[in-house]
């Protein structure tokens, strides 16, 4: 009989690459053609309207009533013109994936016929019955009604047929239920502190935004493969397999040459994403074999968040057509690396400054340093809820496994700033300074170079990297939603500005000059901070020993990890930020206990039905082949040349059986400890016992079935192996 994966591998065989039907046109000819973006709206909104959805974009105001239904109008007038049909707020509920309900733009009327119509109030606000979405226990299903409320900072666009509009996502009561709304407040926090602290340096800054420029690490695996690999479907990684003889040891995939199938499908991707308005530019090879990454040009956050869920959602679908998946998964394969989502984070003015990019003179340095030197501050301060706001139990495979950075939160600088920050803490005393003092000072800020994007070197094993003009929070996993991350970093640096803006003033009060005021407190900062710093090799053993002399945490589980979400130090600093409230944040940690044990659960089942249905019959199916064997050789051969031969085979059975056997009892062991986990009566215990009880036995089943696949005869093996899911033609 042949198995399903050999026919499997035909279909991979007689793959050709596939062409979409792309224009032969320069990206800037088509760029954000289905966006509902400023020239569509020049072209479609009266001057009024036009004004008005430009000062809500801008300032964050409402829009009246009477300008949303001539905005709903346009925007369905220009839809229409598109070919499109339907509608849909399209929002980002705490299950991770993004939500849609499409709704047709036609209304019955009387005489049995229709029209196209689309209000104000369609446009503003939905109320969607979203009683299934997870809510950590805000709603009651009798009052399940949560709403969704236009975000019009984020541009409306066009997906297939439908007019996507993307939308907060709230509760009757006024809870954020998605991650959205605490990002929106936290970039508004972010950008009211910046500005204060902004006023000490130059006036004309009336606004601070956040920038985001995520890196997209993911995997292709021909779908033919994917398809038989129930792992693969149900829990986004591979369970089984035996590594490859060539994984990545020779570094031969970085940046090498891509192939042809590949290439063909980000050409077809990075079309889509182009007509929405994606600026996805970078594409290369990866480390591991079959892995690549995109990145797109930085944007202001929110924007960027929801482009970065777009683009996932557009690479799932392209790949179809491709026949590829893709696997965004932290951790498809176990022995060569996982993929990540760095987030490249920086603070740009209204003025066209960026605050963590170094001037040419020392008074645009002592801004630089004020932004640079508190970012490290509020890291410090905060280095579990950052760490909590990365924790997945697919992160958990990745964090600390000498690809990624360590669970351990640490600031890397590079040598120049290191110094700087060093000279700074040794120069400045808390008494008065003398003007030669202040001129040293001065002289040695005003020596950092202004383009030091090319000075700083780059440290691959630091979660939260500083690389010249901005910070690089690599620890993101590549299936998370950035605006998780990103809330609780611009929450912090929001915080942190406050507490800074408080203690400088509170010194000019006292008749301290503002340079002196400014440099105290980063010097005390500075001091306060260090032992968040870390320039070494973060995949050193040698690190954590280190880390752990200085008091820093190393969280490695998930379930760990979450407990800084509901701290009361991470509670006081989303509540005095206006970002989260108790209720919302304690919401939040139960769902996301709540996630990681189903996920465990699934991988745990699934695990046991593929050993029952799949590895122990084909195990058996060759273990009969070799007892049809040895039976024969006994019936033809002399008892004497039977001993010589038959041992090997002998051999070969007594392991299956061993195999099996052990297969078998410890899938009934943890199927019995996720009985007792099932039973536990709260989320934090359940979540525990599914780490430290239930997930164990993945280790040891998975030993058992690779070394059955080492020696089962390759016919008859039902999986497709890691030699042949990670070599891409
Ligand atoms: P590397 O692999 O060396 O980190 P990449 O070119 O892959 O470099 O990625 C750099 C990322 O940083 C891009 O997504 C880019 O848009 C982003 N980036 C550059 N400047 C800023 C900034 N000021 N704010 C936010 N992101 C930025
Ligand atoms: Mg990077």
């Amino acid at each position: 009989m042949t198995t399903r994966r050999i026919l499997a591998l035909q279909d991979v065989v007689n793959r050709v690459p596939v062409e979409n039907d792309k224009p032969n046109q320069q990206v800037s000819q088509y760029y954000g053609s289905d966006v509902f973006g400023m020239d569509a709206m020049r072209e479609f909104l009266s001057e009024e309207a036009f004004e008005s959805i430009q000062q809500s974009m801008n300032q964050g105001t409402i829009v009246e009533r009477k300008m949303a239904d001539q905005v709903a109008a346009c925007m369905k007038a220009w839809a229409q013109s598109k070919g499109v049909t339907h509608f849909t707020h399209w929002f980002q509920p705490l299950s991770g994936a993004t939500a849609e309900k499409h709704d047709g733009f036609f209304e019955p009327i009387e005489g049995g016929r229709a029209i196209e119509r689309f209000s104000g109030n369609a446009l503003v606000q939905q109320e969607p019955d979203a009683s299934s979405f997870p809510n950590g226990g805000i709603r009651n299903t009798f009052e399940a009604r949560g709403y969704t409320a236009w975000d019009p900072t984020s541009p409306a666009f066009i997906w297939g047929e439908t007019l996507c509009i993307p939308t907060i996502f709230i509760s009757y009561t006024g809870e954020s239920l998605d991650f959205k709304t605490p990002l929106l407040k936290s970039l508004h926090a972010l950008d009211k502190a910046a500005t204060d602290v902004c006023q000490y340096f130059d006036k004309n800054v009336t606004k601070v935004i956040a920038t985001l420029g995520w890196e997209q690490e993911y995997f292709l695996i021909d779908s033919a493969l994917y398809n038989i690999r129930y792992d693969l479907q149900q829990t986004g990684r591979t369970l089984f397999g035996h590594a490859p003889a060539k994984g990545q040891q020779l570094e031969d995939h970085y940046w090498g040459s891509i192939p042809e199938r590949v290439a063909a499908y980000m050409r077809d991707f990075e079309y889509e994403s182009h007509l929405l308005g994606i600026p996805v530019r970078t594409r290369h090879n990866e480390v591991a074999p079959a892995q690549f990454e995109c990145a797109p040009v930085f944007e202001e956050t929110n924007l960027a968040v929801d482009h970065n869920l777009l683009l996932m959602d557009i690479m799932e679908k392209v790949a179809i057509r491709h026949n590829f998946r893709v696997l965004l998964h932290e951790k498809p394969y176990a022995g060569v690396n996982g993929s990540g989502k760095h987030n490249n984070w920086s603070l740009a003015t209204n003025t066209g400054k960026n605050l963590l990019s170094p001037g040419k003179t020392p008074k645009t340095n002592l801004q630089f340093l004020t932004f640079f030197v508190n970012t490290v501050m509020a890291v410090y301060e905060h280095a579990d809820l950052l760490r909590a706001s990365i924790a997945s139990a697919n992160n958990d495979h990745r964090l600390g496994a000498n690809e990624a950075p360590p669970a351990i939160m640490s600031v890397f600088l590079g040598q120049q700033l290191s110094k700087v920050l060093d000279e700074l803490e040794k120069a400045v005393h808390s008494g008065k300074m003398s003007p030669e003092e202040k001129t040293a000072l001065k002289m040695n800020i005003g020596r950092i170079p202004d383009i030091l994007l090319d000075n700083t070197d780059r440290n691959r094993t630091s979660p939260f990297a500083f690389t010249g003009n901005k910070f690089e929070f690599r620890a993101v996993g590549s299936s998370a939603n950035c605006g998780g991350p990103m809330t609780v970093l611009n929450s912090i640096v929001a915080e942190q500005l406050v507490s800074f803006k408080k203690e400088v003033d509170s010194l000019m009060n006292n008749k301290v000059e503002k340079d002196e005021a400014i440099f105290q407190i980063l010097k005390k900062y500075i001091i306060a901070s260090k032992k968040i710093r870390f320039e070494g090799n973060g995949y050193g053993d040698e690190w954590k020993v280190e880390a752990k002399k200085r008091g820093l945490s190393n969280i490695s589980t998930t379930p760990g990890a979450l407990e800084a979400m509901i701290s009361k130090k991470s509670l006081a600093m989303f509540e005095s930020q206006g970002i989260l409230n108790h209720r919302e944040q304690e919401a939040r940690y139960e769902i996301s206990l709540e996630t990681y044990t189903k996920k465990i659960q699934i991988e745990s089942r699934i695990m046991v039905d593929m050993v029952n249905n799949q590895i122990i019959p084909a195990a058996y199916a060759y273990q009969k082949n070799l007892v049809d064997n040895v039976r024969g050789m006994k019936d033809i051969l002399t008892d004497e040349e039977f001993k010589k031969v038959a041992s090997t085979q002998l051999e070969l059975i007594k392991e299956i059986s061993e195999r099996v056997t052990l297969l078998k009892t410890e899938g009934d062991l943890m199927t019995e400890e996720r009985k007792k986990a099932n039973t536990l009566d709260s989320g934090k215990k359940q979540a525990h016992a599914y780490c430290e009880k239930v997930k164990p036995y993945f280790e040891s089943m998975r030993y058992n079935v690779d070394k059955l696949e080492g020696i089962v005869d390759d016919a008859t093996w039902p999986l497709p192996k890691y030699r042949e899911m990670l070599y891409l033609r």
